[in-house]
């Protein structure tokens, strides 16, 4: 069995400083696309603004994420992280707490963060990692779209762990649910024990499996869990036949890059990062007022915190 709990970034790691998404004037163009977009999307975030702003006057704090929704909105928030995740992939893995903060009041359901990570892991058809629930609420003409972002909790108490007959998944010490592939037969216990629809099953499905040829960007290898996996027609070699899941993207974490699905939201809506960090920007956000987390009676302890 492989040691997924080993971390595969040291201090002395070549590639402990690989940005984001590329060179400095990618981040400078998505800066401005994020401001043309929130212009026209934040309607919701201003009144949050202006409330806030009148509080802040009152009281004399200091700006912070809570206080001033804005400063989400030239994506440096992004550059935080980044530089927040680097300084605690230094730490040993017990040492780490990984957690996600997704505000719903940001969050514009758009889908991107659904079709980069199913780019990043090279989802086939029937597995998504990270939907995104879109409900109607409210009655017609006070109506309005609630969305709810859907990855893997990485629960605490994840029920998805003790219903494995074969250890084939469990926890590590800093929050993520694994599942090694080279020992998971399938048997899908853990599909029905997950309260949060969290996994599902790779059939080894093809989006053309109805056409002449699969095509090139369908059999490439995906890189979950730091390995090079292959996936080709008629094959029945992991990750086809596996359960899958939402690793919160830990081959991108230990080269210091943030998740997919952070780095590729539009609303500036999820937030990724140490929780053990007390300075980091999770840990200002779970201290909100706003917080929630799916399901909480059940005692799974997610490591997905909502902001409503
Ligand atoms: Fe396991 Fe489901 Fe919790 Fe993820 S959300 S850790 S798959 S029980
Ligand atoms: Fe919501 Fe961000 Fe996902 Fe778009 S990318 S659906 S704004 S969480």
């Amino acid at each position: 069995m492989k040691d997924h709990g080993l971390p595969c970034v040291s201090s002395d790691s070549p590639h402990p400083e690989k940005p984001v998404s590329g060179s400095i004037s990618v981040d400078t163009d998505r800066r401005k696309f994020l401001m043309k977009t929130l212009t026209a999307a934040g309607a919701l975030s201003a009144v949050t603004l202006n409330l806030e702003s009148d509080a802040e006057a009152q009281t004399g704090e200091v700006a912070s994420p809570l206080s001033a929704p804005e400063s989400f909105a030239d994506g440096s928030h992004l550059e935080r992280m980044r530089l927040e995740l680097n300084t605690a992939i230094q730490k040993p893995v017990k040492d780490r707490k990984w957690v996600m903060v997704i505000d719903q009041q940001k969050c514009i359901g758009c889908d991107a963060c659904t079709v980069s990570c199913n780019s990043e892991n090279n989802l086939p058809p029937g597995v998504v990692y990270r939907p995104v629930a879109k409900e109607e609420i409210g009655t017609f003409p006070n109506v309005a779209w609630h969305f709810t972002p859907r990855p893997c909790m990485q629960c605490d108490n994840p029920p998805c762990v003790s219903g494995c007959p074969v250890k084939a998944t469990w926890k590590r010490d800093d929050g993520i649910v694994v599942i090694d592939y080279d020992v998971c037969i399938g048997c899908r216990n853990c599909i029905a024990a997950c309260p949060y629809n969290a996994r599902t099953a790779d059939f080894g499905d093809f989006f053309g499996r109805n056409t002449p040829e699969i095509m090139a960007y369908e059999t490439r290898p995906n890189y979950e869990y730091s390995e090079e996996w292959a996936r080709k027609p008629h094959s029945h070699s992991s990750p086809i036949g596996n359960a899958r899941k939402c690793t919160f993207c830990l081959h991108r974490i230990r080269e210091g890059m943030l998740p997919a699905c952070v780095t590729t939201c539009l609303g500036g809506a999820t937030s990724f990062g140490d929780y053990n960090d007390k300075n980091s920007l999770v840990h200002e956000l779970i201290g909100s007022s706003r917080v929630r987390r799916l399901k909480e009676e059940l005692g799974t302890a997610p490591s997905v915190y909502y902001l409503v």
